[in-house]
């Protein structure tokens, strides 16, 4: 009764979180620990089709996001499962579906509640599975990155996940016990079990570092190409200022210009490609915004101040500079480069200025890495100088790398949008995960069956040991009544029920005789010695006439009391005498005496059969019984002659 009570209260805290929680944050893992805590409450009140079809509720909500975690990238793309979460819900995809070990914890579950007490059908072996999974969850990996996907759930469904359990597991283990077949299938089971999710830590572990080092090595090698695409555009910006050696004069308007567009349409981040007079002032410009137009006749020395020490010595001629990073003319962070330009006697006619636009040499550099993959950002230390890519939904890795502009120290970060890695992420510890899991249960399967098989055959075998035992002790049984329906209980000799079935088998035979023995005075035995003696006696008398007739081929039975019969087919009236008379003698001679002392002696009474006519048994019993009756009148210890009829007679 307590028990009963517990499991109540558990489920109804359990479906109270699961409620709550689906209010604080809906998730596919709130709905389907409501639908599970409801199913749990219905299987206890008994309605067993509710929670069945609750059950099937919680595992069908969880099966998308189960599918999302194991079909091939090239399959169902990650963007797709995207598009289907936002559809149902307006969330990210990882949001969106639950994690994985969540996920199959919840599933397990919800199976075990489908099966309950089905031992047969692995309900234990579900319950083992969803608790050690939940358990997992509770493991933090120690990485020097955080972990990509999610495999474990908040805290909160765990609790309740665990509350649930424990209400699962009071309310069906009682129907386990005493199935010794159960922890046969069941241990061995759990070892794979444990197995496959050390197995799946391990690989899973192993796939995201190696596709974060995967990252960071395709982030490191666009970083030095950047390194030396800068240094590609210096070399043909110096190109640009070396070309005016081969002429005397300052280039005139024309000549800037059409050398400065095609160089224009090369590389558009040049925003203004200018020659520079040598006191400074912005002669010729290129291309023809309305800020460059604006600037042409000022004197950079008085407008930007801050580039004098990077113009002067270009200007006289002596070596190229750059300015800082600057706020240029034009607008959006920038760099000028400032070259000097020679006539053909390295005459310094002046230095042709050009304005590097960051936002737009940025642009021009990172195609390299696709924007749809994440984001990148150029900064220095204070400002973010350029910026590219998509910076929607980013993933939880950032990498940073120093990126050198000219004398310049800057760095440049890529952040991989969060679908981007996952979609990159190989789906073989999924695989292995759910593959392990449904082997355990195979496992189990077998084993329990094979065990069952096994019990129930040595049962069988047992039942029939028994019967066969049963039935060898009631053909023993049947043969003891047989031989005593037969028999004499006291001497063992035949009784006169077979004695007359004997003489029936054989009644054609002639002469045939009889003979009927009577003990003389065997009362005295009794009487003088007890009755244990006289059966002593009756014992000794009844071997002693079993053997001598036997030896004479004839049959020898105890007829009642102390008296005894023989039949001696073959055997003449003299000859059946002479074997009476045999047996009379050696029980005179015998070592059965009476009290006083005198043998024990015994009269008999013979008749034979001669004529082929049917004997009349009960006739000639009692022709012997008259032949006895005048022994013992004339006498007793003799043997006298019965006669049957007149033909007999004669
Ligand atoms: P007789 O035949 O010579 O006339 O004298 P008897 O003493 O033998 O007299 P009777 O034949 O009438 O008596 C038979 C006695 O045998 C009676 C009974 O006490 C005894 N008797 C019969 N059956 C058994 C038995 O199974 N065991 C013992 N101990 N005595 C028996
Ligand atoms: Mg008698
Ligand atoms: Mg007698």
């Amino acid at each position: 009764m307590p028990i009963a009570r517990a499991e109540h209260w558990l489920s109804v805290t359990a479906a109270c979180f699961a409620i709550t929680l689906v209010v604080m944050q809906p998730s596919v893992t709130s709905i389907a620990l409501v639908l599970l805590a409801l199913s749990l409450l219905c299987a206890q009140k008994d309605r067993l089709l509710l929670a069945s079809l609750l059950s099937a509720g919680t595992i069908s909500v969880l099966l998308p996001g189960l599918i999302s975690y194991l079909i091939p990238e090239n399959w169902v793309t990650t963007a797709r499962w995207q598009a289907l979460a936002a559809w149902l819900y307006p969330t990210s995809f990882e949001r969106f579906r639950a994690p994985l070990l969540m996920t199959l914890a919840l599933q397990l579950s919800a199976l075990a509640l489908l099966l309950r007490h089905r031992v047969r059908l692995g309900a234990p072996l579900f319950l083992i599975m969803a608790a050690l999974l939940i358990g997992l969850q509770l493991i933090n990996h120690h990485s020097t990155f955080p972990p990509l996907l999610r495999y474990a759930a908040h805290w909160p469904s765990l609790l309740t996940l665990s509350i649930m359990l424990l209400g699962q597991c009071l309310s069906t283990t009682q129907h386990w016990r005493n199935k010794r077949c159960l922890a046969c299938a069941l241990w061995p089971a759990c070892g794979l079990l444990i197995a496959t999710l050390l197995l799946w830590k391990q690989l899973h572990l192993e796939a995201e570092q190696k596709l974060h080092l995967q990252v960071a090595e395709r982030a490191q090698q666009a970083t030095t190409r950047l390194s030396q695409d800068i240094d590609n555009h210096l070399n043909t910006m110096r190109r640009f200022a070396r070309i005016w050696q081969l002429q005397t004069v300052p280039p005139n308007y024309q000549q800037w210009t059409d050398l400065a567009a095609s160089y224009q349409q090369d590389f558009a981040y040049l925003i203004n490609i200018a020659f520079i007079s040598p006191d400074s002032g912005m002669r010729h410009v290129y291309p023809f915004t309305e800020t460059n137009l604006i600037n042409i006749g000022l004197r950079l020395f008085d407008v930007q101040p801050e580039g004098r020490i990077a113009l002067e010595p270009a200007l006289k001629g002596l070596q190229e500079g750059n300015t800082d990073i600057i706020e240029l003319l034009q607008g959006g962070p920038g760099i000028v480069h400032y070259f000097p330009v020679f006539n053909a006697e390295r005459v310094p006619l002046g230095a042709a200025a050009m304005a590097v636009s960051l936002p737009l040499f940025a642009e021009e550099l990172f195609t390299q890495l696709p924007a749809s993959q994440g984001a990148i950002q150029w900064y220095n230390d204070t400002q973010v100088l350029a910026e590219h890519g998509d910076t929607t939904d980013p993933g939880p890795w950032a990498y940073h790398y120093p990126i050198h502009l000219l004398d310049k120290s800057l760095t440049l970060s890529y952040q991989p949008r969060h679908q981007y890695l996952i979609s990159q992420l190989p789906r073989l510890p999924s695989i292995s995960l759910v593959t392990g899991l449904t082997l355990a249960y195979l496992l189990y399967l077998v084993l329990y069956t094979f065990q069952r098989l096994g019990q129930q055959h040595s049962a069988m075998q047992k039942s029939n040991t028994a019967l066969q035992q049963e039935i060898k002790k009631r053909s023993k049984l049947q043969q003891e009544i047989e031989w005593l329906a037969r028999h004499d209980e006291l001497t063992g000799i035949a009784n006169r029920r077979y004695f007359l079935e004997q003489m029936e088998t054989a009644q054609a035979i002639r002469p045939t005789s009889l003979v009927l023995f009577d003990i003389d005075h065997f009362k005295r035995v009794n009487d003088q010695m007890g009755h244990l003696v006289g059966d002593e006696y009756l014992f000794a008398f009844a071997k002693l006439g079993e053997a001598i007739i036997e030896q004479h081929g004839g049959v020898f039975a105890r007829y009642g009391g102390e008296e005894f019969v023989a039949w001696l087919p073959g055997h003449t009236l003299s000859s059946a005498y002479n074997v009476a008379d045999e047996l009379r003698q050696r029980l005179a001679a015998s070592n059965l005496t009476h009290a006083d002392g005198t043998p024990i002696t015994l009269s008999a009474g013979v008749v034979t059969l001669n004529h082929p006519e049917t004997p009349d048994m009960a006739r000639m019993i009692q022709a012997a019984d008259e032949a006895l009756y005048n022994a013992k009148h004339r006498g007793r210890n003799r043997i006298e002659r019965g006669t049957l009829n007149a033909r007999e007679d004669v």
